[in-house]
């Protein structure tokens, strides 16, 4: 039986903040990823600066499942399987309650407002990064977004193989353009009230 597919308006925080507008076209491949039929994935890093009220983007990007699942092909077998245990480890320790959206109650911002893993609040990190998945002008909450914190980005990057975050670093490069340092630079004065 095929899963239902539970959608939601796109969330302000989920748009292109270098457009103002949701994500049209796919990163590598520049599919039209709002009149598609396929799912695709918006990933975008935030910067906070302490003692202030407002968080730059760092970078931003929309892929779609294709070039997805291409990218995780060059992924090293070790690193998939670390990043699985990982997730795995924290199912376990958490309990399945921790990833069960209840429907009546849910509100994407509040889901939105801290570490999936740790549970810090976004207000508290210098870094973070926010994930979902798309299709067309919705979101697709079967498979939640989820912040992940700075913490829990540096455990994850040191389960990657050489190998595997070598790759990563080359595609950032190739279509993201400048490391992030410089982007930061870019578009530190684009700056979002919270
Ligand atoms: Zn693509």
């Amino acid at each position: 039986m095929e899963q239902q597919e539970i959608k939601l308006d796109i969330p302000p925080i989920f748009q292109s903040d270098a457009e103002e507008k949701p994500f049209e076209t796919c990163v590598v491949c520049g599919k039209d990823l709002l009149h598609s039929q396929e799912n695709y994935m918006v990933e975008k890093v935030f910067k906070t600066y302490e003692g202030h009220d407002f968080k730059s983007t760092v970078f931003e990007f929309a892929i779609c499942t294709t070039c997805h699942q291409k990218m995780q092909e060059g992924m090293s077998e070790e690193s998939m399987q670390n990043m699985q245990n990982y997730y795995q480890q924290f199912i376990q320790q958490r309990g399945s309650d921790s990833i069960m959206i209840d429907l009546r109650t849910f509100d994407v911002n509040q889901w939105l407002s801290k570490c999936f893993f740790k549970s810090t609040p976004v207000s508290e990190m210098k870094e973070y990064q926010v994930v979902g998945m798309f299709k067309g002008d919705k979101l697709i909450l079967n498979q939640p977004p989820m912040v992940i914190g700075y913490q829990a980005m540096e455990e994850m990057a040191e389960l990657l193989s050489k190998q595997t975050r070598d790759e990563m670093n080359g595609f950032r490069e190739k279509f993201l353009g400048p490391p992030p340092e410089f982007s930061e630079f870019i578009y530190g004065k684009k700056l979002i009230m919270v």
